[in-house]
């Protein structure tokens, strides 16, 4: 048996493992005790959620669509048909009538390649990928308040902390090993806070819990912050040296009342003033946030009020403090930092800069678009519109992850062209005109960048199944057909090229990953990586951190009289995403075979309905049908359903509702009736 070291496909915590393979088949997982996060261990779906690697529905040949039907076909036939059709689309409709998705759970380098590909052979920057449906509010919240959009510290500090302020993330279920550095610094003494409408596992170990309202939390912060200034307790020293905007803070939050906030969030004053209190006087607090503050229509604002908590105290620039962003997909920062977003290149070097254009132009040896293009959301109404053409995919499947299902099949089917680039005939890929089978994690070369900012290797241990192929090398190979040639011999070589044109990858080369993963910024070779950021000064323009005042907006679709109950989504710890993998595992599957509502039990009451009894979700977008699970540790009037069913898909419910910034929608707050099913 071979092991290959390689890292994680599912979340970001980027754990390391060993991979069994065995005549050409991955057989086994051992841990690999010597990785930092890791250190010996992996969660459920580490161990076990490899089976689909070879499962008899993997996609084996390319397929192109024959009216109702697909047919399989050679490479050279899909590929001649998507060059002649995406070329007979842009000269009849312009470039921009073609948009591209990349993909989180793609590599690095094949989502640099693929901004490459839809910046330097389309012509556009329509590209986009689905950061913008979990940490687009992240990316430009953090980036405004400090300068840089990802989590400032590394994961293992979590375990030396003093104070942990978990608000929006079910870490336990979600980022398992982020978890686990939680538990251990509660037992060496650290106090939790934990500010989320459920009761999840880490409420148990919590020193405090604020089970706010949903869509409250900028009303929340407001209120902390305002007895954070009225105790006295900001770090004046921090403040006055390193950041700007503190009056105009200030005023913002003086009449953010701990009474105020209470009225709002439902949380009772005394524990919103506990709250300041325990994380205000800690000598190294760390905030660690994920999807209950980014999926919102206040999804920036929510962002930047967790920035201005901890510039306020004085928690940024240090080991152990920040604001931690915990990254769903096991390579979305990643996917970020390669530009595979409409505004920027890799680096998030923007592509109305004129300088940096032309570095990209230099480099590519062509004219590149200077308009910033479309995002994943904006995409769906260009394609209602009419005005968007052709659609590329790469390891995406809208069809269950975007909200407002109806909406987004409406869309899909109103393309002329679709080209979907996965590992199985997903809810999309059957809408399309020509499929391509691309390959699992275990099947090639690459780096995944995790949700701590660091650099590791993606290790092939088999070869790809049926005739399928390496992400990196379809998008080449593709190019080639549209005439633009991509000639790399190896991922390696394409980091080499990532390397030399963004400066925070500059001092990342394959060699140097052989003994462990890097941080970056790593802007040299012989630099060591950043485990933490924002050191001595903030990346800012300017070098200081900057306070906005967040004034509180109410979520866009509150409850009423026809839909008086609140549904908020999310996931469970055994299913991942659209569950496309984990749904092909038998011990997943045994878990969690079904989708379900989780109810308080006096609204079951109120209803009707018991434990396991089927109810049906309405809300104004269309219904679902799914078994109730009553549970006490949901608040009364909320109701939670995880998104990975397609059967139960809770996204028939979700509104396109979104961020004015960000364009991130608000899975998290949806108005919806219940009744008997
Ligand atoms: Fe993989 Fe995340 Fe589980 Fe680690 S915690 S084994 S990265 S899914």
């Amino acid at each position: 048996m071979k092991k290959i070291l390689t890292t994680c496909e599912f979340c970001g915590c980027g754990c390391n493992f060993y991979l069994g393979a065995e005549d050409d088949k991955v057989v086994a997982v051992y841990p690999c005790t010597s990785h930092p996060v890791s250190q010996g261990k992996v969660c459920i779906k580490g161990w076990m959620g490899h089976e689909y690697i070879h499962s008899p529905e993997r996609l084996k040949t390319p397929l192109i669509r024959q009216g109702d039907k697909f047919s399989e076909a050679s490479w050279n036939e899909a590929y001649k048909l998507i060059a002649d059709k995406l070329r007979q689309i842009k000269k009849q409709y312009g470039s921009d009538s073609i948009a591209v998705f990349a993909s989180a759970k793609c590599t690095n380098e094949e989502n640099y390649l693929l901004q490459k590909f839809t910046r330097a052979v389309i012509g556009t920057n329509n590209v986009d990928h689905c950061a913008r449906l979990c940490h687009s509010s992240t990316v430009i919240g953090l980036s405004q308040t400090f300068g840089s959009g990802a989590m400032t510290n590394s994961i293992p500090e979590i375990g030396n902390a003093d104070v942990i302020f978990v608000i929006g993330s079910n870490t336990s279920e979600q980022h398992p090993l982020v978890a686990n550095y939680i538990v251990k610094a509660v037992r060496r003494g650290a106090r939790l806070i934990i500010a989320d409408p459920r009761q999840i596992q880490l409420t148990k170990l919590a020193t405090i819990h604020l089970s706010h309202r949903v869509g409250t939390d900028v009303a929340l912060i407001n209120g902390i912050l305002n007895v954070i200034i009225a105790e006295n307790l900001v770090d004046k020293e921090f403040v006055s040296s390193r950041t700007e905007g503190f009056e105009e803070l200030k005023q913002g939050v003086a009449g953010f009342t701990p009474q105020k906030a209470s009225q709002i969030t439902g949380v009772p004053t005394e524990k919103i003033i506990e709250a300041a209190r325990i994380y205000a006087t800690g000598k190294s607090s760390s905030i660690i946030y994920a999807m209950g503050i980014t999926q919102h229509t206040t999804g920036v604002d929510n962002v930047m009020s967790c920035a201005n908590l901890a510039m306020l105290t004085g928690n940024v620039g240090k080991e152990s403090t920040g604001v931690n962003p915990l990254r769903g997909q096991n390579n979305v920062q990643g996917a970020c930092d390669m530009g595979a977003l409409p505004n920027v290149f890799p680096g998030y070097q923007a592509v109305t800069n004129n300088e940096l254009r032309q570095k990209f132009e230099k480099a590519w040896g062509v004219e590149l678009p200077s308009q910033p293009g479309i995002t994943v959301t904006g995409a769906m109404n260009r394609m209602i519109d009419g005005d968007l053409k052709a659609l590329y995919i790469m390891g995406e499947n809208p069809m269950i992850s975007d909200p407002d299902m109806n909406h987004t099949e409406k869309a899909l089917k109103r393309l002329e062209f679709l080209v979907v680039q996965d590992i199985f005939l997903t809810e999309t890929a059957r809408l399309a005109n020509v499929v391509l089978p691309g390959v699992s994690f275990a099947e090639k070369d690459g780096t995944f960048t995790s949700t701590e900012r660091k650099v590791q290797r993606v290790r092939k241990a088999i070869e790809p199944i049926g005739q399928s192929k390496p992400d990196w090398k379809i998008i080449t190979e593709l190019s080639s057909y549209l005439g633009y040639k991509m000639d790399y011999s190896s991922p390696s070589e394409v980091m080499n090229e990532i390397a030399k044109l963004t400066l925070s990858y500059s001092g990342i080369s394959y060699n140097r990953l052989e003994s462990g993963g890097l941080s970056w910024p790593c802007p040299s070779p012989d630099h060591p990586g950043t485990p933490y950021l924002h050191k001595e000064k903030f990346t800012r323009a300017g070098g200081r951190g900057k306070f906005f005042a967040i004034p509180y907006r109410p979520p866009a679709e509150l409850p009423d009289d026809d839909y008086p109950f609140t549904l908020t989504t999310g996931r469970v710890g055994f299913h991942w995403h659209t569950a496309t993998m984990t749904r092909k595992d038998w011990a997943m599957d045994r878990e969690y075979p079904r989708g379900f509502v989780e109810i308080n039990p006096q609204d079951a009451a109120r209803i009707g309905v018991r434990n396991g009894a089927m109810v049906k979700v309405t809300s104004r977008r269309g219904d679902i049908s799914l078994q109730a699970k009553v549970v006490d540790t949901i608040q009364e009037g909320l109701v939670f359903i995880p998104f990975h069913f397609a059967e139960a898909a809770a996204n028939k419910l979700t509104p396109a509702n979104l961020d004015p910034v960000a364009k991130i929608p608000e899975y998290k707050v949806c108005a919806v009736k219940l009744e008997k099913g």
